[in-house]
């Protein structure tokens, strides 16, 4: 089997985060990292190495600074890295870039016992629809929100969280799963990763490479082939200043039980 990785390189929402005056995000001026629950979707593929031996190659779309990101996977373990870019894939939405990434993917190859793994959602984005849409361009099951697997042959067990517990699934390979950022915490890349990781295979699909999958055209990537296009973006108002209710007795606690009830939070 193999394991094939999407992770996609998000601006550090956790930091600064820099907006232009128009509005919008301004990207280049904020650091760049490794979406976290693509983190963990890599550390469950190389623990399915580490058990098995299996290939696990990484992919994503994105500019040429993606590559650092891809080497960085590379030192952790990972075996060959995929970079789809070029300029007439800039604007996707999720349906252009699932449309992307899933013919990526079967330029890779998908064989009968190999698995996928997205996050469950970037924090760009948002959206959590890349992964499903891939799976269903691939014709393939998916299970989202997975947080334990377990690979046996040809099919794959995994606990899957809900708001109130989990389910445990099995799904037959090939299969996608989009995995949760509490899956397991990603391991450090090692000193022997980064000395090997410039030896190991980087390629680039640019549109040549992809054009004559049936999945590329003008009318579903890119800019042009997105059904949704952000009309207007802006930075939500500011929360007012709080308010401070003094005391620690009854007439304080009825006092604030009301106003949580006038504003409907209660
Ligand atoms: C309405 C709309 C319009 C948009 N228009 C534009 C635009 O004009 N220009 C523009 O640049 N962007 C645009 N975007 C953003 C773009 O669609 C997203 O960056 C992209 O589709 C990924 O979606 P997401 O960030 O919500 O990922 P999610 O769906 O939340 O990601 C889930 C998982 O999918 C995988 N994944 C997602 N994206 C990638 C990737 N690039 N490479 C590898 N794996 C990936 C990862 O495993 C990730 O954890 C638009 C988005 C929306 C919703």
């Amino acid at each position: 089997m193999k394991a094939i990785v999407c992770v996609k390189q998000v601006p550090d929402t956790s930091g600064v985060v820099a907006v232009k005056e128009d509005g919008t995000m301004d990207r280049a001026a904020m650091a760049t990292i490794t979406n976290h629950d693509d983190l963990a979707a890599v550390e469950a593929a190389l623990r399915i190495k580490d058990a098995t031996g299996c290939k696990v190659v990484v992919v994503s779309m994105g500019p040429p600074p993606a590559e650092g990101m891809l080497r960085e996977l590379l030192a952790m373990g990972c075996d060959e890295a995929v970079l789809v870019s070029a300029r007439e894939f800039g604007g996707s939405d999720t349906y252009a870039t699932s449309q992307i990434l899933a013919a990526a993917i079967k330029k890779i190859g998908v064989e009968e016992d190999d698995v996928i793994f997205c996050g469950r959602q970037a924090i760009d984005g948002d959206t959590a629809q890349v992964g499903p849409q891939i799976a269903e361009k691939l014709h393939v099951p998916q299970v989202s929100y997975v947080a334990e697997i377990t690979v046996e042959g040809k099919s794959v067990t995994v606990k899957r969280l809900l708001e109130d517990g989990y389910m445990t699934i099995k799904v037959a390979t090939p299969c996608l799963l989009t995995c949760v950022k509490e899956l397991n915490p990603a391991r450090y890349m090692s000193v022997g990763g980064i000395m090997e990781c410039y030896q190991k295979p980087l390629e680039v699909y640019n549109y040549e490479t992809l054009k004559d999958d049936p999945l590329i055209d003008v009318d579903t990537i890119g800019l042009k082939g997105s059904p949704t296009n952000v009309y207007k973006s802006f930075s939500p108002p500011v929360k007012g200043a709080g308010m401070m209710l003094e005391g620690a007795d009854k007439a304080a606690v009825d006092k604030l039980v009301g106003l949580l009830d006038e504003k409907h939070i209660i």
